[in-house]
């Protein structure tokens, strides 16, 4: 029915933006860009905007945006928590950095990649195809979903 909501950051903001892409949202970040812009992309891509400005979030024109308050990567993601489902299936499915859907991939494809202990323990690896990274679901994996089911009471 709703479609996910798509994210549009002051730069400021790159680690929530981390944090939405682990979730799977889309989650650009803006590079010094002007409230005249912000607006622009945010229209033309459907995206909410998320600043630390109080100019932006004051800004008298009409567009979807929220004024980040906390100075804590952490603490921000609690702030939009009522815009934000978390979804089991969505969960990693973005690259952290550059916000890109992952591909799965073989696993051996990437034999040589990844650490051998990582290829011995995992099974299943996916990859972005713009920075190609290569993700699996380790430690570094649980710890942030452990973090993600701490905010969203997920017991699973
Ligand atoms: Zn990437």
């Amino acid at each position: 029915m709703s479609s996910k909501p798509k994210f549009l950051l002051s730069d400021n903001l790159n680690k929530l933006a981390k944090w939405l892409r682990a979730l799977g949202y889309d989650s650009l970040v803006g590079q010094s860009i002007s409230l005249h812009n912000l607006r622009r992309i945010g229209y033309r891509d459907r995206r909410i905007i998320l600043t630390r400005s109080r100019k932006v979030a004051r800004s008298p024109h009409h567009f979807p945006r929220r004024l980040i308050r906390s100075e804590d990567s952490w603490q921000q993601l609690q702030e939009i928590k009522d815009l934000l489902e978390y979804d089991e299936k969505s969960i990693f499915s973005r690259c952290l950095e550059c916000n890109r859907v992952l591909v799965p991939i073989e696993k051996e494809q990437i034999k040589n990649l990844v650490p051998s202990f990582v290829f011995q323990t995992q099974n299943s690896f996916s990859y972005c195809k713009k920075c190609g990274k290569i993700f699996w679901k380790g430690s570094h994996y649980k710890d942030m979903k452990k973090k993600l089911d701490k905010i969203f009471g997920n017991r699973g």
